[in-house]
């Protein structure tokens, strides 16, 4: 499925699984639901204060990732949700308590709760990121957590000498992430 050019896109699976496998791998692994991860419970949060402020917010003037109907993020609104960002083949969005939700449709008539713990770290990352009143959920580095290969760190994505600033890195642009996290299935 090709979603609207709207948006960051996560090249870092690409990097992380290798680009020949990437299409079907990462088709299949959209409508699967892990088991649990026991490292989830670090990122599960209190509700968002202020939530449906901000999404009555919307369309948020200025807003650089665009807005109009029939958009996934007009679509997420609609179902109370929160756009975050999207990639290939998923959609990602916050729920009013903070929970990173994904949907492989544009519509999100199929929200399912994002299990992978560094997809996790990354949706809440860039929510932090592209919302100012949610930089509390901006994830804090543990002394175990290791500097991104990828982007040595810079949360930049850098290819010959160029920064791609739409291209979102693995780490989701922080410059590190989760030790033990692996990109992977949602
Ligand atoms: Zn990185």
């Amino acid at each position: 499925m090709k979603l609207p050019d709207d948006g960051p896109k996560v090249v870092g699976f690409v990097v992380g699984l290798g680009s020949t496998l990437l299409a079907s791998q990462m088709s299949e692994n959209c409508v699967k639901i892990l088991a649990q991860d026991p490292l989830l419970a670090y990122y599960s949060r209190m509700a968002i204060p202020g939530f449906r402020a901000l999404l009555a917010s919307f369309p948020i003037p200025g807003d650089p990732l665009g807005y109009y109907a029939g958009s996934w993020r007009e679509a997420a609104v609609r179902h109370g949700l929160l756009p975050v960002y999207s990639d290939w083949e998923c959609c990602y969005a916050l729920t009013e308590g903070a929970e990173p939700v994904y949907t492989s449709d544009t519509r999100w008539t199929d929200t399912l709760p994002l299990t992978n713990q560094r997809h996790r770290f990354i949706v809440l990352a860039q929510a932090a990121e592209r919302y100012p009143e949610l930089a509390f959920l901006r994830p804090k580095r543990a002394p175990a957590d290791p500097t991104c290969r990828t982007c040595n760190g810079t949360g930049k994505r850098v290819v010959n000498g160029v920064t791609y600033e739409a291209i979102l890195c693995e780490c989701g642009g922080l410059g590190w992430y989760p030790a033990g996290s692996e990109l992977g299935a949602v």
